[in-house]
């Protein structure tokens, strides 16, 4: 059982508590950073560390993300990290439709309280996510993150207008060192689009 799944008393965090992953996982991992920002990046889920810590991406793909953002001249006091899923699905699994389901209300929320104008959102699941307008259904039809990274897309989602920016998944470069060029060129992009943002 989530240790601080009482603090979580709306209807959005009711439908994460129904799905198994939240039933067996230490913490419900909702997000970090400042949720004034204007930018937003969105993972998959959480690991075994950010289920310990009870925040997102604490573990090596953290590191990652957390040297992108330094290259770019951010740090977690000028961005929103949040994911997916909420909760570990067991030995990292890939996210279940139905989980997704369940849980995306819940990132729907925070959007549309934060209203982020720049969402980075990091590899295939969160990419494919807002691909679909948030319709889990449609996300198998959306193209992957192989050829979409980089190309920014201005879109209306849920009444918030973003410009979307998919990225590699941050753990995707660990495992394949072949990604960093195009990684870094995205990179460039990334900063660009902040900087109007932040203008
Ligand atoms: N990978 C993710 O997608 N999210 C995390 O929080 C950690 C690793």
């Amino acid at each position: 059982m989530a240790i601080n799944e009482n603090e979580f008393n709306f209807p959005e965090a009711e439908l994460v508590k129904q799905t198994e992953i939240c039933k067996n996982c230490k913490n419900i991992v909702v997000g970090k950073g400042d949720l004034n920002s204007k930018i937003l990046f969105v993972g998959e889920a959480p690991g075994r560390n950010e289920d310990e810590q009870g925040f997102p991406f604490v573990g090596a793909a953290g590191k990652n993300l957390d040297k992108l953002l330094n290259n770019v001249g951010l740090s977690l006091k000028d961005v929103y990290i949040a994911n997916i899923l909420k909760c570990r699905p067991p030995e990292n699994r890939n996210p279940l439709p139905s989980e997704i389901k369940l849980h995306t209300p819940w990132l729907v929320k925070q959007i549309k309280d934060m209203k982020p104008e720049v969402v980075c959102s990091l590899g295939n699941y969160a990419t494919k996510f807002f691909l679909a307008d948030g319709i889990v259904e449609d996300m198998d039809k959306q193209v992957g993150i192989t050829s979409i990274h980089g190309k920014v897309k201005e879109m209306d989602f849920h009444g918030v207008k973003i410009r979307l920016i998919p990225l590699f998944h941050p753990a995707a470069i660990i495992y394949n060192q072949k990604l960093k060029p195009l990684w870094e060129e995205d990179m460039v992009l990334v900063k660009e689009e902040i900087q109007k943002s932040l203008l």
